[in-house]
């Protein structure tokens, strides 16, 4: 560890980016001595990978500093929140592997502090009760390129703003009749900073004060007042807000909070082939298009864990996109890339037939089964094996055979021989084909001098097939995961149209495959590898007992890439 000037904590942990060094400045300069960050989900919907950019900063800086993080949700906004969220979001942050400790907040805790605030405003002279309509407020504002006007309600006496401001409060009034603004600069080239709405009537029921309130403040009143209540000294958003961070500044300078936290934009994480949007996910929902926020295609942090996608590799994506001031896209492929890295290592290999034709060796004792030894790993023997049974009887995949096989297809046809993953070497011999031509089975012959998989006598053999015995495999609902969107852009649509369209059609296909008996008992929520396929899942929602249905997390390769190339030659 590296000490950098007084008692600096050492940012080694993680990545370097332009956070850290604003951080390792302020610890420098003396501005700060410690780090606090927060993330502030609004209870709106469920997380998304998006969200997992932004859980990953602050939780990770807050680590990484020995700082904290708070959690605090953002619920402002009664009309759209729910108790669902918050307890998903919960959920969410810790399958994370991270943890707010005693710092997990509410906004709306806050509701009675920040009415005292705007009290003090007025007071100040700087926010005053506006009772233009919604439209003429419109009006008033002005455009990107010419200036606003004021008010005819902005000089109002202190004394009549508190008055309507209290009954506002009290549920005098109807939603839309006042708003209470801050009384900055209606010709400001920002058109943020034209006199900001800071509170709303809106008589809704909020999941957590109830009916206590009828007016709410706005996100730039509260959103910067609850971090200086909090002690935040690192207040990270995305770019969309860097129009305003100036009013952020203003709302804090001018009730004088100190210290004060600063805010930062970064890019929000766009990534190709799906959408994070929690809005329109919510449509997706909605309009039955997929079979809810945790369906396993969904961008959803509950739809990749059902998935299949371990947390460490959320964390390991997060860590390579980085922090960047710039927008960009991020292809769905480099997730997978790190779903598949840390699957490799983790998942025991077993052997599961997902598009099966079978194979009868015509030399073996027709009652016969045999067990094999397998490992679970190649590697790693800590993980353990387990006994596979074999017998005449067996079905491969249907891609590994071919009747008159080219000279560089190295598995199975006829006249040739392959290696079954640790049984034995097997030769073709013929096939049988029904009405239509296509082929029933496959007639074999085995060598039981090559028990175990290989041959005393050093004959060698390119191909080796995974296997599942006929009488033994279990058959099991198999969902093949494809892309939700065809599109790397899914939101760019025409005039008129709509992201919808741009939906795969292919992105669930289900199967029945056969499988090794020794899954049978699968837990729910269990990472496999079938062998030469790819990476399952056993569905945590849908799998009964001894009825394990697997999801496909992922493809050994990126087939979308390989795709893509084609196109492009
Ligand atoms: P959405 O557009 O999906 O509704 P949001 O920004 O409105 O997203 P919030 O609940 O307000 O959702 O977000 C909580 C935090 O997550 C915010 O600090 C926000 O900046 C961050 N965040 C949301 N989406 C992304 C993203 N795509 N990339 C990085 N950070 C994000
Ligand atoms: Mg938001």
């Amino acid at each position: 560890m590296t000490k950098q000037g007084h008692d600096t904590p050492s940012t080694d942990n993680g990545p370097s980016n332009f956070i850290r060094d604003i951080i390792d400045k302020d610890f420098a300069s003396g501005k700060h001595d410690s780090v606090v960050t927060r993330f502030p989900p609004e209870p709106n919907g469920y997380l998304h990978i998006g969200h997992a950019k932004s859980i990953c900063l602050n939780f990770g800086l807050a680590r990484d500093y020995k700082g904290r993080c708070h959690l605090r949700f953002d619920d402002t906004n009664p009309a759209k929140e729910e108790t669902e969220y918050v307890d998903s979001i919960r959920n969410d942050v810790r399958w994370l592997g991270f943890d707010w400790g005693e710092n997990m907040f509410f906004a709306s805790d806050y509701f009675a502090k920040l009415h005292d605030y705007a009290v003090q405003l007025i007071k100040m002279g700087k926010a005053y009760v506006d009772s233009l309509s919604p439209e003429e407020i419109r009006e008033y504002r002005g455009t990107l390129t010419s200036p606003g006007k004021n008010s005819p309600y902005r000089d109002r006496s202190i004394e009549e703003n508190l008055t309507l401001f209290e009954g506002m409060k009290k549920g005098e009034f109807d939603e839309g009749t006042h708003i209470l603004r801050a009384k900055i600069d209606m010709a400001s080239p920002n058109v943020i900073m034209r006199d900001p709405a800071l509170y709303r009537i809106k008589k809704v029921h909020h999941h957590r004060t109830g009916d206590d309130w009828c007016i709410y403040p706005m996100y730039d009143f509260a959103h910067c007042l609850s971090d200086g209540i909090e002690g935040v000294t690192h207040s990270i958003c995305t770019l969309e807000f860097e129009n305003n961070r100036e009013l952020y500044d203003w709302v804090l300078d001018t009730l004088g909070i100190s210290p004060r936290p600063h805010q930062y934009e970064m890019a929000r994480l766009n990534l190709s082939h799906t959408i994070v949007s929690k809005r329109k996910l919510l449509r997706l929902v909605q309009e039955k298009k997929v079979t809810g926020w945790d369906d396993p295609r969904m961008p959803t942090l509950s739809g990749i864990r059902r998935r299949g996608y371990p947390p460490e590799a959320i964390r390991m994506f997060c860590d390579r996109i980085g922090v960047a001031r710039s927008d960009n896209w991020v292809e769905f492929g480099q997730l997978e890339a790190c779903v598949r890295e840390c699957l490799n290592a983790s998942s025991p290999r077993v052997m599961g037939v997902v598009n099966p034709v079978k194979v009868v060796i015509t030399n073996y004792p027709e009652d016969q089964t045999e067990e094999f030894t397998f490992p679970y790993s190649p590697e790693d023997d800590s993980m353990g094996s387990r006994q596979v049974p074999f017998s005449r009887e067996f079905y491969i995949e249907r891609e590994d055979f071919m009747e008159n096989p080219p000279k560089k297809f190295f598995r199975l046809g006829i006249g040739r021989e392959v290696r079954l993953r640790y049984a034995y070497y097997v030769t073709c011999t013929d096939v049988v084909k029904d009405d239509n031509g296509e082929i029933m089975e496959i007639h074999c012959t085995y060598d039981p001098e090559t028990r175990g998989g290989w041959s005393k006598d050093g004959r060698k053999v390119k191909g080796t097939l995974h296997w599942v015995s006929a009488k033994h495999a279990l058959d099991v609902e198999v969902r093949l995961y494809d892309h939700l969107f065809a599109t790397d852009k899914p939101e760019a649509v025409e005039e008129g149209g709509d992201f919808f369209d741009n939906l795969n059609p292919e992105s669930l296909k289900v199967i029945t495959a056969k499988v090794e008996p020794s899954l049978a008992d699968a837990e729910p929520g269990m990472r496999v590898q079938f062998e030469r396929i790819g990476y399952f899942c056993v569905d945590s929602k849908d799998s009964l007992p001894g009825k394990p249905i697997f999801n496909r997390t992922a493809t050994l390769k990126d087939s979308w890439a390989k795709l893509q190339k084609k196109t492009e030659n």
